[in-house]
């Protein structure tokens, strides 16, 4: 099977440096050349709590890439997805399937313009990882990556694709429903991930005030509202406890929102709260908390810094 991961920052380089160390055969897809060159040079860097482990793999820009894919892995930020996968189009033929484990609502609709529904699987994943610098990311913890196709894949590649990726170290299952877990990974990320952006504290900072914890379960409870509105049995406890648990475990962690604000770059903010905002307006309920989380984050992108 060959693997091409489109996106190798922080996950892409996670997910693709592993699959690699494996034994599968897989490249890197990226638009930074010089993440690119140092990959191709010295190879690519992960570190753990233990050690750090140089993984020998090939990457290249969009436009070198070439060959066919068996399965592309999309991990862009959900604003890149349609530029990336336009530049890509040369990896696809009739039995490339495509994989997303990106945060955040719609991705699927975007990988549905490229891919119809039989080739597509989405899911989710609470790996952590960092970018260093170029050819180097920092991963620490482990987690779970769930998936589930999206049409009518064949069974014998889904469970391919999930021994692959158990086989890599992503302790992944097939789900039968995976859209709850999606929308309870949202709920997380718009509360967290915003908040910690607005008021520039850590993840446990952010916790370690009542008024902090108050609005992060908050605005976490709107998002999982509009799911049940939906018709979606999403699972509260288990939210409460990822945030629980993030708050004491994940200290001193910046979420990539926080990040991405205090460098002055864009954020996912449209995929996560935007994409929350607009579903609840369908559904014909409102999400205060969440839509004016979304609209200070927005204020901050539009003012950021070129
Ligand atoms: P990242 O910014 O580290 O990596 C994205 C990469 O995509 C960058 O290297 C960028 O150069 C590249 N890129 C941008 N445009 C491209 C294009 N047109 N073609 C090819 N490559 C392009 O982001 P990340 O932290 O790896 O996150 C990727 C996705 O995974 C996001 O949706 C994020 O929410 C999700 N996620 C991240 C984590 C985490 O811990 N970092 C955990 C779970 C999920």
């Amino acid at each position: 099977m060959r693997i091409v991961v489109v996106g190798a920052g922080a996950m892409g380089s996670l997910y693709g440096g592993r699959l690699k160390e494996s034994g599968q055969d897989v490249v890197l897809v990226d638009i930074w050349a010089e993440h690119v060159a140092a990959i191709n040079r010295g190879g690519l860097k992960i570190q753990n709590e233990k050690d750090v482990r140089v993984i020998p793999i090939s990457a290249c820009l969009p436009h070198d890439a070439g060959g066919k894919a068996d399965l592309i892995i999309v991990f862009t930020k959900t604003f890149h997805t349609e530029e990336a996968l336009n530049s890509v189009k040369q990896l696809v033929y009739d039995q490339t399937l495509v994989l997303t484990l990106q945060n955040g609502l719609g991705n699927v609709e975007l990988l549905n313009k490229f891919f119809s529904p039989d080739k597509i699987i989405l899911g989710t994943t609470n790996f952590p990882s960092d970018l260093i610098g170029p050819g180097h990311i920092k991963s620490l913890g482990a987690g779970e990556t769930k998936i589930m196709a999206f049409g009518n894949c064949e069974v014998n590649r889904l469970e391919k694709i999930r021994k692959a990726l158990d086989a890599a170290g992503f302790k992944c299952s097939v789900e039968k429903d995976i859209f709850p877990l999606i929308w309870e990974k949202v709920a997380f990320n718009a509360a967290m991930n915003s908040l910690t952006s607005v008021t520039k504290l850590t993840v446990g900072r952010l916790g370690s005030s009542p008024e902090g914890r108050d609005l992060t379960f908050q605005v976490a409870d709107e998002v999982l509202t509009v799911a049940e509105i939906k018709g979606l049995s999403v699972n509260r406890e288990r939210v409460r406890k990822m945030i629980m648990e993030a708050f004491v475990e994940h200290y001193d962690h910046m979420p990539s929102m926080l990040q991405d604000t205090l460098a002055g770059k864009k954020t996912e903010i449209d995929s996560i709260n935007g994409a929350v905002v607009k579903e609840a307006s369908e559904a014909g309920t409102a999400v205060p908390a969440t839509e004016v989380l979304y609209k200070i984050i927005k204020v901050l992108e539009k003012n950021r810094t070129p």
